[in-house]
């Protein structure tokens, strides 16, 4: 069985993960860590409650700088919902970490307050892509030092329509910056959406089982 102490984590997401009762990593985890740790593009696919938020979390938090005050890690969801939830798992995972900063940003509430918080910074914002795209427009998120780009539930994004929003986020993002894409199910779709969005990625396919 592999174990987290076998990658190389921080002592402070050792501590996170044990905490939140972590103590072996999901199939998913396991064979996706690796990759997303080492800076690789990866799409990965895993049933749903695999686990997938901390296969790319864990990887998202220990990448990041935190004494530069900029957004450096995107993860777009289908559903305000959803990305609620993604954001308080990562709050989570970077509890022990010094100072990271989660913003969340999704429609169906004003954009003042959102342009508010902007302003004082965050290292991750999580969102929909709606609402992410509308912040880009406006000028008041700013993805120029964005080094990690994640895709959650990507056939979910491209079954709500997402891909033009998508795609215009792209399109403020650095050439240089690892993209991750998780999916519970793999359509052709998803194939033809990372070849415009990845470079090299490192397939990942989890056996189906989950905790
Ligand atoms: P998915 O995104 O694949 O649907 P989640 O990331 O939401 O799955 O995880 C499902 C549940 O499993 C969550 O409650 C999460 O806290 C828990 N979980 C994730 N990884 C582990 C692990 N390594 N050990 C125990 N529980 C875990
Ligand atoms: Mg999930």
């Amino acid at each position: 069985m592999p174990s987290f102490k076998d990658l190389d984590l921080s002592a402070a997401m050792q501590a996170n993960l044990a905490q939140l009762g972590f103590s072996q990593p999901t199939d998913i985890q396991a064979r996706a860590l690796p990759h997303c740790l080492a800076g690789r593009d990866v799409i990965a696919m895993a049933q749903t409650g695999s686990g997938k938020t901390a296969a790319f979390g864990i990887g998202l938090i220990e990448g990041l700088k935190p004494k530069l005050f900029a957004v450096q890690g995107l993860v777009l969801c289908p559903t305000r919902e959803l990305a609620d939830q993604v954001a308080k798992a990562l709050r989570e995972m970077a509890r022990a970490q010094e100072n990271v900063k989660i913003l969340t940003l999704c429609g169906g509430v004003s954009i003042g307050p959102q342009i508010g918080s902007l302003a004082h910074g965050a290292h991750i914002v999580v969102g929909t892509p709606g609402r992410i795209a509308d912040h880009l427009r406006k000028g008041t998120l700013d993805l120029k030092r964005l080094t990690t780009l994640v895709l959650d539930e990507a056939d979910r994004m491209l079954d709500m329509g997402f891909q033009p929003a998508m795609e215009e986020i792209l399109s403020y993002t650095p050439k240089q910056r690892q993209t991750l894409m998780f999916s519970a199910t793999w359509p052709d779709s998803i194939r033809k959406l990372s070849a415009g969005f990845q470079r090299e990625p490192v397939d990942v396919r989890a056996e189906s089982q989950s905790i």
